[in-house]
C-alpha cells in the first residue's frame, strides 16, 4: 500500500490531498472548506486505517501494549460505533468532514459527535507519528512557526504547556485558521476544531496529540509531562508540514 492508498484507506483525505481548481476556491466564502473535494469519498462504512508501523515501533516513547489496545480497542471501537450511529441517522450520505462540521451539542448528536471525532482524531494521530521522528519542521511550516510563535522551541513550550492544561480527557492541536495562521488549542473528549457548531476556536488540525489517559497511562501513569516531552521524539514533521501546505494558498 503506498502513502496515497494508506491515506485513502485511513479516510484521511479530509486533510486535503489535492488543490481545488481556482474557480472553486474563489467561490468559497470560508477557507476552512477548501479541502472538501478530497473528503467526498470518505463516507460510511468507515474503516480502521492501517498503521504505517508496528505496535512496538514507537518504543520507548509509546509502548507496544498501549499501541495495540489504543489502535484496536479504542480507535476500532470508535469506527464501529461511528458506522452504527451514521446508519441510524440522517448523515448516511455525508462525508466524515461534513459530519464533523454539522454535529451539534444536541444530545441526539452525541454518538456521532464522539465517534466521528474519535475516528478523525486517531487517524490524524497515527499519521503524524513516526518511529524515530523527524527532528524538526522545515520549509514553509518552520517559517510560519517562527513567525507565529517566535521559534520552534517556543512553539514546543507553548504546545506542551497547553497539553498539560487539558482537564480530564481531550486533545491538544496545532491548527491552521481561516486566515492561514497557526494556533494551538485544546478540545474536550473527542471534539476537534473542525466541529464548527461546537468548537470555541475553528480551524483545520495539522497535528494532534491524544491527551486521554488511555494514550499513556500504562507506561507513564500520572506523569503526563514525560509523555508530552517524549511525544516530540516521534512526530513526523514532514507529514505535519505537508498538512500545513495543503491548507494554505
Ligand atoms: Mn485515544
Amino acid at each position: 500500500m503506498n502513502k496515497r492508498e494508506f491515506l485513502k484507506a485511513a479516510g484521511f483525505a479530509s486533510l486535503g490531498l489535492a488543490i481545488l481548481p481556482m474557480y472553486q476556491c474563489q467561490s468559497k466564502s470560508d477557507d476552512l472548506e477548501n479541502n472538501e473535494e478530497d473528503d467526498k469519498d470518505n463516507r460510511a462504512p468507515f474503516k480502521l486505517p492501517e498503521l504505517g508501523f508496528s505496535y512496538s515501533a514507537l518504543e520507548p516513547n509509546i509502548d507496544a501494549e498501549t499501541m495495540e489496545i489504543h489502535y484496536n480497542k479504542h480507535h476500532g471501537g470508535y469506527v464501529k460505533k461511528l458506522n452504527k450511529a451514521v446508519n441510524e441517522s440522517d448523515y448516511k450520505d455525508k462525508s466524515l468532514r461534513e459530519i464533523l462540521g454539522e454535529v451539534s451539542e444536541n444530545e441526539d448528536d452525541n454518538d456521532l459527535r464522539n465517534n466521528a471525532g474519535g475516528h478523525f482524531n486517531h487517524t490524524l494521530f497515527w499519521e503524524i507519528l513516526l518511529p524515530g521522528g523527524s527532528k524538526k519542521p522545515n520549509g514553509k511550516l518552520l517559517k510560519k512557526i517562527n513567525e507565529d510563535f517566535g521559534s520552534f522551541e517556543k512553539f514546543k513550550t507553548d504546545f506542551s504547556k497547553m497539553a498539560l492544561e487539558v482537564f480530564g480527557s481531550g486533545w491538544t492541536w496545532l491548527c491552521v485558521d481561516k486566515d492561514q495562521n497557526l494556533f494551538i488549542v485544546n478540545t474536550e473528549n473527542q471534539d476537534n476544531p473542525l466541529m464548527h457548531k461546537i468548537a470555541m476556536k475553528k480551524g483545520t488540525p495539522i497535528l494532534g496529540v491524544d491527551i486521554w489517559e488511555h494514550a499513556y497511562y500504562l507506561k507513564y501513569q500520572n506523569e503526563r509531562k514525560k509523555y508530552i516531552v517524549n511525544i516530540f521524539n516521534i512526530i513526523n514533521w514532514d507529514v505535519v508540514g505537508s498538512n500545513f501546505e495543503k491548507n494554505i494558498k
